[in-house]
């Protein structure tokens, strides 16, 4: 007889005990809600939707041990305790692989020695790693919570382009990566600093769908070789960091493999430049880095993600992603490395952060989040690199591309680890479309419309298309993305959007162009503007 994992079918990993019964909701009703929000995707009221794919950020359904430590968070103003969960568990997670310390359970067990928490938990000082400690965190502070990724992004590009153009007024930056998530772009575009996306060759390399159990070919990798002719043709000191964005979120959420960060790694030492990771989804990618890349299938989660980050020299993270929370985000250098010795030669880089972390966010022992969210965050750190949940989770995106694939729609091969991503272009071949006719909305709207599902159109519209000059539209993919929620959704809602895709896709003749009613010159303008399909 088979054994449990012969089955052919994965092996069930948890189990629900709430449940949030959907509204039933009319297809006339929703379009009549459509024309009342101006067809914007992200105005749609959620609680009129039958599955909602629009992002993975935020949305993850929350495990009973992160809903127990919410009860105990500390909402005390300085120093909660959750603060001290947080700085630990970034230490475990981070820099410890097999050998985390857990101290996190002194206070989740309720430790009562007093002396044993002041030694080991409230006083310790910790230098040298990701997440300085007691004093060392007031005088090379390294460590800042925050709301949100994109927050972490502001403190980060906001302020190191101050001291590169008090440097240098009229000087011209550029920060390459393997693909920058929009907010980055934004972000560092907003403070006067190039992104630029090297994105690998191999992105739109031929897939076979049968293959994407068994390989998988790290296509979030950057392109090195253009990363060298770039910094080369640019100047190094043009270059104050590089990026890898773990897993590649705008490159289709592609996995980055090891020997990439590796590679990345060693063309910023030739050029003494600091390495940052964008490490959103750093446990999803772990866990394909030891399912599919030569050398790492008997290595647990936790060392893979601890040689993951010994490459980098600090990373900008959204902690609503990889299942972590529902809000929060993280800014974290390594303490004397590249980036804080390049950043610090007039006053301490860390401290300019942290001003700008009080200035915005609050002080640096909540930045911005609740005493419970933090402790939630706390124990979502260490239940994200738990491979029955990471295999549970990459498992059901990859269903979800296999049977979008064996139904003939385009969708890119092999998928990520938190969204399946259509085509959009080839979704439109042979129909005469053209890109500035923004079908990938049109996909959206009609998805919506007709069965309540919500997608979201990242490409000719979203990055802004018909704004840019042709040597930048060389930089947009098209896509249209399904991001899956994690815990959320099981095979039922999985199902449900194959069907109804694929009969969108016998049918995307019918499928209307769009056009931008309100908003075109709008900044980051699919969160805000007016549009306006054009049914034939
Ligand atoms: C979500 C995301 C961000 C921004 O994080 P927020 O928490 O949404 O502000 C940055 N980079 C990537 C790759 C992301 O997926």
């Amino acid at each position: 007889m088979k054994q449990s994992h012969e089955l052919g079918v994965p092996v069930p990993s948890k189990k629900a005990y709430v449940v949030r019964n959907l509204k039933n909701v009319s297809g006339k009703q929703r379009e009549y809600i459509q024309k009342k929000t101006e067809y914007n995707v992200f105005s749609f009221p959620a609680g009129l939707l039958t599955v909602d794919y629009l992002s993975d950020s935020g949305t993850t359904s929350m495990t009973d041990r992160q809903w127990a430590a919410m009860m105990l968070g500390d909402e005390s103003y300085g120093r909660n305790t959750g603060y001290f969960c947080l700085l630990e568990a970034v230490r475990d997670i981070f820099e410890r692989g097999d050998m985390p310390s857990k101290k996190i359970d002194m206070i989740l067990t309720g430790e009562k020695d007093t002396e044993k928490l002041m030694d080991e938990f409230f006083l310790e000082h910790i230098e040298g790693g990701f997440a300085n400690g007691g004093r060392f965190q007031l005088i090379r502070p390294n460590a800042f919570i925050l709301p949100q990724g994109r927050c972490a992004e502001h403190v980060l590009f906001g302020t190191i382009s101050r001291l590169l153009f008090a440097e240098n007024p009229k000087g011209k930056f550029f920060i390459p990566s393997n693909g920058h998530f929009d907010t980055t772009e934004a972000n560092i575009h907003a403070n006067r600093i190039q992104p630029v996306n090297l994105f690998s060759e191999s992105m739109f390399d031929e897939f076979p769908v049968e293959d994407i159990y068994k390989k998988n070919p790290f296509k979030g990798d950057m392109d090195v070789e253009k990363l060298k002719r770039f910094i080369e043709e640019k100047g190094a000191d043009k270059i104050p960091m590089i990026y890898l964005t773990i897993t590649n979120n705008t490159g289709a959420g592609q996995p980055v493999s090891l020997k990439n960060m590796k590679a990345v790694r060693d063309i910023a030492d030739e050029y003494d430049l600091p390495l940052f990771y964008d490490a959103c989804r750093f446990a999803e990618n772990a866990m394909f880095i030891k399912e599919f890349e030569d050398g790492y299938s008997n290595k647990s989660i936790p060392e893979i993600v601890k040689e993951m980050f010994s490459y980098c020299d600090g990373f900008t993270i959204s902690f609503k992603k990889d299942g972590l929370a529902n809000m929060g985000g993280g800014l974290f250098f390594k303490d004397k490395g590249t980036f804080h010795k390049k950043f610090s030669s007039n006053e301490d880089i860390g401290v300019l952060f942290k001003e700008m972390q009080i200035l915005c966010y609050g002080n640096d022992s909540y930045g911005g989040m609740s005493g419970r969210d933090i402790m939630a965050l706390a124990v979502g750190l260490y239940e994200v690199v738990e491979e029955n949940y990471l295999k549970d989770r990459i498992g059901q995106v990859r269903d979800f591309a296999y049977k979008l694939a064996k139904k003939g729609v385009p969708v890119i091969l092999p998928p990520g680890g938190h969204a399946v991503y259509i085509d959009t272009t080839e979704f439109f071949e042979g129909t005469g479309a053209k890109i500035g006719d923004f079908k990938g909305v049109g996909l959206t709207l009609e998805l919506i419309r007709l069965y309540g599902i919500r997608a979201c159109e990242l490409g000719a519209f979203a990055f802004e298309w018909d704004k840019k000059t042709p040597e930048e539209r060389k930089g947009i993919l098209n896509f249209v993305r399904f991001a899956v929620p994690r815990n959320a959704y099981g095979p039922e809602h999985i199902d449900y959007t194959v069907a109804a895709v694929a009969e969108l896709y016998k049918n995307r003749e019918k499928i209307p162009s769009v056009e931008i009613s309100r908003g075109q010159q709008l900044r980051l303008r699919h969160f805000q503007s007016g549009l306006k399909p054009k049914y034939l």
